[in-house]
């Protein structure tokens, strides 16, 4: 008997140019397409012939049961995700529920991840050793992701900051350059960029104890430069060492 399968697709940052041919070719082949409901609205009109289903913010292991359910009844599949599915997003989580589903094949389709389409907006802040690291503290203790911060400065990685604040969580983003603030100098070469992809795309250089007291939305990906980051032309860069004269 043939498997069903599910496709697991990072839609990128929102506009349809950013996605992956492979994401939209899953997209195109899906008969049903299950997704948190605004990222059902940003698929726009190209898809609204398909199935659509979703289910709200903290219902994501109910949206992946969905999928598996309508891959049963033996329609094609897939679940989008913001950026990348891997990244924070719910690839894993269909994997774990799919050791319920031995039937069901899991196929990932790659998508752009916030921290390529918001370094990409800002210049170059990635091009060295890097790390990302979520304040969100809703599936991570809040001491891990101190420790986490704290290692990362250490280390003299450039970071992403991912779900930099919410509603809830206004201070996190405050929080978090203080913990940064221990061990790098409040003239640290930052960024941030909003609605990458979307209405109202902004992207701010400014130094770390600038972004202290910036508040940020939850649309919004953060940069933390290495010690050599610099900002050449307004843009963040973080060089890889080359010797050019
Ligand atoms: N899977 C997603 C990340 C989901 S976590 C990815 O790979 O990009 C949600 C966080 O991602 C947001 O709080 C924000 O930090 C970042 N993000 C996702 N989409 C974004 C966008 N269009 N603009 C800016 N940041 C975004």
């Amino acid at each position: 008997m043939e498997k069903n399968s599910i496709f697991i697709v990072g839609m990128g940052p929102g506009r349809e140019e950013m996605m992956t041919g492979e994401a939209v070719q899953a997209l195109e082949q899906a008969d049903v397409i299950v997704g948190y409901p605004v990222y059902l609205e940003l698929l726009g009109e190209r898809f609204c012939q398909k199935k659509l289903l979703s289910t709200p913010m903290r219902r994501e292991k109910e949206r992946c049961l969905l999928c598996f359910q309508e891959a049963a009844k033996g329609k094609r599949v897939a679940l989008i995700c913001s950026g990348d599915a891997g990244i924070y997003g719910l690839a894993s989580l269909m994997y774990e529920i799919g050791k319920g589903y031995p039937d069901t094949e899991l196929i990932v389709a790659a998508g752009v991840t916030a921290a390529s389409s918001g370094a990409a907006l800002l210049g170059a802040p990635i091009n060295h050793d890097f790390c990302a690291v979520s304040l969100s503290d809703l599936l991570t203790p809040w001491e891990k992701i101190e420790k986490r911060l704290r290692a990362a400065a250490e280390g003299d990685f450039a970071i992403v900051l991912y779900n930099p604040s919410s509603r809830r969580r206004k201070d996190y983003l405050g929080r978090a350059c203080d913990i940064l603030l221990e061990r790098m100098e409040e003239e640290r070469a930052c960024g941030y960029v909003e609605n990458i992809g979307r209405e109202g795309t902004k992207a701010v250089v400014c130094t770390l104890q600038e972004l202290r007291n910036r508040e940020v939305n939850m649309f919004t990906t953060v940069f933390v430069g290495n010690a050599g980051t610099e900002i050449i032309k307004g843009k963040l860069v973080t060089k890889r060492g080359y010797q050019i004269e």
